[in-house]
């Protein structure tokens, strides 16, 4: 960096449908896991921040849920938290599929209300031939007026310096506003149920929606080893009985590989107690969204 540019930072909103790949990007761009990556649509129900502090300044990201149509309690929270995540913003980086044709126009128009810096992000380019990339990203470089307009692998790394540099471009100047060390901004807690779901979601497959709620009663640090206590939430006996398996086997793969994970991140040994227990109807407790805070 040249001892002239000054320090830039800001707030960057990721958003799109679920599966076009912005928790994969995210965990590229940082370099570290700070978000889960599943090829199940809804798997991050919160707003994952991840901040990356660089020598050219400090970019903080929102990984923000995916576009829903209001019909659960839970789904109207998430359109509000696109929403504000776009409010909250300096740049907004839209992520499409190539291989998605399907028009967003309720997210177009909030992002055309916002009059924020908006990119148009083309994700994974690597399905696709050159030409035929190219022939996308002329089918949506009208829709707005974009600010940037970036072809991307975020799985193979494509471009992902580029889209990097180009926020740049765009953020404020300004000083860092979290210190440099701090990537993440999420608890303990919620990085141990989202690991946990995600090996829920790997290990039923089809057979359970995508409302599978994990509650984290206990983490206690008991020097060599961490203890941890939690509950599989899920609305009916059958899906319980799903979760819980054969035997008891399906919970107990849950809690192996849950566990594994477990100890990288705590960096020890880890005593995973873990539960599955029906909690009819979640989605529309208040009770339950107000724990999810
Ligand atoms: P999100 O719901 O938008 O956060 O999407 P994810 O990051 O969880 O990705 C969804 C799926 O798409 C995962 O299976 C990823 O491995 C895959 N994916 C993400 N980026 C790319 C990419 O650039 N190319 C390909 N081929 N797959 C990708
Ligand atoms: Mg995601």
């Amino acid at each position: 960096m040249k001892n002239n540019e000054k320090r830039k930072s800001g707030y960057v909103a990721l958003i799109g449908r679920t599966n076009v790949g912005k928790s994969t990007f995210l965990n590229k761009v940082m370099e570290t896991k700070v978000s889960i990556v599943s090829d199940k649509p809804q798997t991050t129900r919160k707003q994952i921040l991840g901040i990356k502090t660089t020598e050219k300044g400090q970019i903080i990201f929102f990984d923000s849920p995916g576009i829903h149509i209001p019909q659960y309690k839970l789904n109207e929270r998430m359109m509000k938290d696109v929403h504000n995540s776009l409010l909250d913003a300096d740049i907004i980086l839209y992520f499409i599929d190539i291989a998605d044709k399907r028009k967003d126009n309720f997210i177009i128009n909030l992002i055309k209300n916002s009059n924020k810096p908006a990119f148009i992000i083309i994700n994974k380019i690597d399905k696709f031939k050159k030409s035929k990339a190219l022939d996308r990203i002329n089918n949506v470089k009208d829709m707005l007026n974009w600010a940037e307009i970036v072809p991307l692998s975020a799985l193979n790394g494509v471009n992902v310096d580029l889209l990097e540099s180009l926020i740049y471009k765009h953020l404020p100047e300004g000083e860092n506003f979290y210190s440099k060390d701090e990537y993440t901004l999420q608890s303990e807690r919620f990085f141990v149920s989202e690991i946990i779901r995600e090996k829920v979601l790997n290990l039923t497959r089809e057979e359970l929606p995508y409302t599978t709620f994990i509650k984290v009663h206990e983490i206690t640090d008991k020097g060599k080893i961490v203890y941890v206590r939690a509950e599989i939430c899920v609305e009916t006996k059958s899906q319980k009985k799903i979760i819980v398996g054969d035997k008891a086997t399906l919970i107990k793969q849950i809690g192996e590989t849950g566990r594994k994970d477990l100890e990288e991140y705590f960096n020890k040994k880890v005593f995973l107690d873990l539960f599955a227990k029906v909690s009819e109807n979640w989605r529309n407790s208040t009770k339950i969204l107000s724990e999810l805070d």
